[in-house]
């Protein structure tokens, strides 16, 4: 473990994960910021496995908001990222809310298994959440969870303790 600046890493990894999807269709588009909070000072973590978990957090919310343009989306749908982050009671929060496609209920209860997936075959490998999961509640005594709804789009909340 080292002291890490979790905001650094949240700029950094949402730039590397819109750029990954744009390398692979040119004219997506979505809008993604950062409310990011200042107090939240370095945190004890592995940066590595924090950085993975980032990645892949912000990698499927950009591929929900990209499926739900391509679908269409309601008029003057603009795909969109937010992640925030908070300190509370000591503890370091993550948010990852996007406008995207959103989880239905049956779907919901199994994004956490391994090798579960509802991408096409070379766009998915099914091991992202179950690798978040298992790094961020075992490896770091935090928890992981989710708020979704479809056709509003998804929420995924990490708590790391301080
Ligand atoms: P993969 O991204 O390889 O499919 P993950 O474990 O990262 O594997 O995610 C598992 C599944 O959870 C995805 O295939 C998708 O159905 C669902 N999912 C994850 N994040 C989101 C999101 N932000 N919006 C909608 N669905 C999501
Ligand atoms: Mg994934």
């Amino acid at each position: 473990r080292e002291p890490t600046d979790i905001n650094s890493l949240c700029e950094e990894y949402l730039r590397l994960a819109y750029h990954g999807l744009r390398a692979k269709d040119k004219s997506f588009n979505a809008l993604f910021s950062t409310d990011l909070d200042s107090s939240l000072g370095l945190v004890s973590l592995i940066p590595q496995d924090i950085s993975r978990v980032l990645l892949n957090l912000f990698t499927n919310a950009f591929y929900a908001v990209q499926q739900r343009q391509k679908q269409g989306g309601p008029l003057g749908y603009h795909p969109t990222v937010i992640v925030s982050t908070r300190c509370v009671n000591k503890e370091a929060v993550i948010t990852v809310a996007d406008n995207g496609t959103g989880i239905a209920d049956d779907v919901k209860q199994k994004i956490f298994q391994p090798f579960f997936t509802t991408k096409p075959t070379g766009e998915g490998t099914g091991l992202g959440l179950s690798l978040a999961y298992e790094i961020i509640t075992k490896g770091h005594n935090g928890t992981l969870e989710v708020e979704s709804k479809v056709g509003e789009g998804s929420k995924f909340i990490v708590t790391l303790p301080g």
